[in-house]
């Protein structure tokens, strides 16, 4: 919902927005840029794309991966416009199958074949194979689609590198653990302390973070019931609440999976 979440007067949506309070309590929907030489890889658009691109000086962007069709990730797709328009080709973005057909249904205008709203973004969806491990090879780096139960649905969370982004999930499936071995950054959701019927709990989500055992941890898609300094406070020094315009520094070279299919040279 964001933070402040609209109509709530608590300690910490009051903190978000007061100029004596906590600028970490104020929180954007979720999403990633991952960069490298070059290189713009963003990791969903939600409703907060424009205004995040704008705070964060995004000119180009290279590729769109998407975990999931709802609102607070995708929104946004449209705000590509303008970073779509430029050769050489379309902006592709990539999705599995769910979250491409939801996409193609809210923003149909782009990607109708006949009748097409002229300006649309240029964009072309690519489809996800639903395998675990499945790679999206981009520049020389290479993202794993990682499956992660978000309620009664399965979504994508992605490996890249030493990173992982795991936004927006309850569990973690058996068949996904072999491709979170070694990290280096893990990102994971952490919503509130109270159970939610598709979001981890913070004490949930430091279980999780025992169990892959991570170098670093940083919890996001927190809600208004988490207090960014209070909660740091408690939480082990390996583990972190991210915050808006957080910068981590990993290495993307690509690793080697226990899931990867032994290639010939
Ligand atoms: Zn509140
Ligand atoms: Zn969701
Ligand atoms: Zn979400």
């Amino acid at each position: 919902m964001g933070v402040p979440t609209l109509g709530c007067t608590c300690a910490v949506c009051t903190s978000a927005v007061s100029p004596d309070g906590d600028p970490r309590n104020r929180r954007t929907r979720p999403s990633v840029l991952v960069s490298w030489d070059t290189h713009n890889v963003v990791i969903d658009t939600g409703p907060d794309f424009h205004a995040q691109a704008i705070r964060e000086g995004i000119r180009r962007v290279d590729a769109v991966l998407y975990t999931h069709g709802h609102a607070d990730h995708v929104l946004g797709m449209d705000d590509l416009r303008p970073l779509s328009f430029h050769p050489p080709g379309d902006l592709p973005l990539y999705a599995d199958d769910p979250t491409a057909t939801t996409i193609e249904r809210i923003f149909d205008y782009t990607f109708r074949t006949q009748d097409r709203y002229p300006t649309s973004a240029r964009v072309t969806l690519h489809r996800l194979a639903s395998t675990p491990g499945a790679e999206v090879p981009l520049f020389g780096a290479r993202f794993q689609r990682v499956p992660v139960t978000h309620g009664s649905q399965t979504i994508t969370g992605y490996r890249f590198g030493s990173a992982a982004y795991l936004t927006d999930l309850s569990d973690i499936p058996a068949e996904s653990l072999p491709l979170l071995t070694g990290l280096d950054v893990l990102i994971l959701d952490a919503l509130r302390r109270e159970p939610h019927p598709t979001h981890s709990t913070l004490d949930n989500s430091i279980k999780l973070v025992e169990r892959l055992n991570p170098r670093r941890a940083f919890f996001t898609h927190m809600s208004h019931d988490i207090d960014h300094a209070a909660t740091d406070a408690i939480l082990p020094p390996h583990i972190r609440l991210a915050y808006d315009g957080l910068q981590l520094t990993f290495d993307i070279t690509p690793q080697t999976s226990s899931l990867e299919p032994k290639s010939s040279p």
